[in-house]
């Protein structure tokens, strides 16, 4: 159709005059990374420019303090589109899994679609803390995505790939106390919390044998005594387990209660245990809203797409996956082998020409994804006959 041909050029346009604040944002969150749920310099400027741009912003949400919602309500909206943005670092590496960017290319999205008048409502969604603290778990079961017919965002990666899933996680911390003594001179004193946790990680690795491929466990020791001549009281481990349906998720993470209450029996600890962050659904991306994304894509020139793949990491984006049609793509702003992310030199390349030229790409084809949900109410239909068959 020439209207909308004619429309996606007027965006692309758009996007290229306002790319300096894409810019702007992914620098300025770089140079002040800040961990999640702590994330008050990067909205202040964020929730400030779309202020700026027209947005009604409601800022806090709920009591997350750094989670806000900006809105721009297009006339009889046909779609209601909520690009999500992300804007938390990790301790210590800064933007290292580039979360600026996501910030930044939602931004973007956001302002240059509220500016072409689409018969449509936009929605920033600031979404804070999705490392470690799951920030869009309590958002997505208060059910702030729920009046949008969408959810979107694109993460920075080493390979662009639009379909993907990723594991649903329960991070769980297992306590045991025991009681102290002299380790050498009355060891049969003591009971040896130390030695539970032991046995609690033998007991699961030799689970590993025994469940499906799509699972991963993997556990720290937190805290195991204080000096070697006194018996451990008191030892902790954390474990993350992962898996791609949240059902069997709970039966490997029963199967494991029950070892750590094994190990609990053989040493004679007590057991204490408590999901120490908040637990993430396994992603389910729409796919008829991928392939609307991946056009737009390949139109704007990016060929190097991955086939689909399974992911075996989590996003708390999985719980807002299972409340509304969601995808969440991968842009390559680097080549395959040249860094990993969650590493400083990741960070660091997050504002280099070529990732922020990626960023501004992937940045356009939400935008034009917009506009056909927008104009294109078949597409719009399939999107959401696709999501009911998924959660039936
Ligand atoms: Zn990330």
């Amino acid at each position: 159709m020439k209207e909308i041909d004619e429309l996606k050029s007027r965006a692309i346009g758009l996007a290229d005059s306002l790319k300096e604040e894409l810019h702007e944002i992914a620098r300025y969150l770089k140079e002040n990374p800040e961990i999640g749920f702590s994330e008050f310099k990067a909205t202040e400027l964020i929730t400030k420019k779309l202020r700026d741009h027209g947005f009604e912003i409601s800022f806090p949400l709920r009591d997350i303090p750094t989670s806000f919602i900006a809105a721009h309500k297009g006339k009889v909206p046909r779609a209601k589109i909520a690009f999500m943005l992300e804007y938390d670092a990790l301790p210590d590496i800064g933007h290292g899994c580039g979360h600026n960017l996501i910030g930044a290319m939602g931004y973007l999205a956001a302002v240059v679609s509220s500016k072409l008048e689409l018969p449509a409502e936009i929605a920033a969604v600031g979404c804070p803390g999705e490392e470690n603290f799951g920030g869009k778990v309590v958002m997505a079961s208060e059910g702030l995505f729920d009046r949008y017919d969408v959810a979107m965002l694109v993460h920075p990666a080493t390979e662009t790939g639009v379909f993907s899933t990723s594991n649903a996680l329960d991070a769980i911390e297992f306590v045991y106390h025991g009681k102290e003594a002299h380790a050498a001179g009355c060891p049969e004193k003591g009971v040896n919390a130390l030695d539970a946790v032991i046995l609690l990680f033998n007991g699961i690795n030799a689970l590993r044998e025994h469940v499906t491929s799509d699972v991963r466990i993997h556990g720290i020791i937190a805290e195991g005594g204080k000096a070697a001549n006194v018996v451990p009281a008191k030892a902790v481990a954390r474990f993350y387990f992962r898996a791609a349906e949240r059902e069997y998720l709970n039966e490997v993470v029963r199967k494991a209660h029950n070892i750590a209450q094994g190990a609990a029996m053989m040493t004679g600890a007590e057991l204490e245990w408590n999901n120490y962050e908040r637990s993430n659904d396994n992603f389910v991306a729409n796919k008829p809203l991928s392939e609307v994304f991946k056009e737009n894509l390949v139109h704007l020139g990016e060929t190097n797409i991955r086939p689909p793949k399974e992911g075996f990491g989590s996003t708390d984006a999985g719980n807002v996956s299972h409340r509304v049609p969601t995808i969440h793509p991968y842009i390559a702003i680097c080549d395959k082998d040249e860094f990993t992310s969650h590493t400083r030199e990741f960070a660091d390349h997050t504002v280099s020409d070529r990732a922020l030229d990626k960023a501004l790409l992937a940045a356009k084809a939400m935008i034009l994804t917009a506009i056909d949900l927008a104009y294109d109410t078949s597409k719009l239909e399939n999107i959401k006959k696709a999501f009911e068959g998924q959660r039936s």
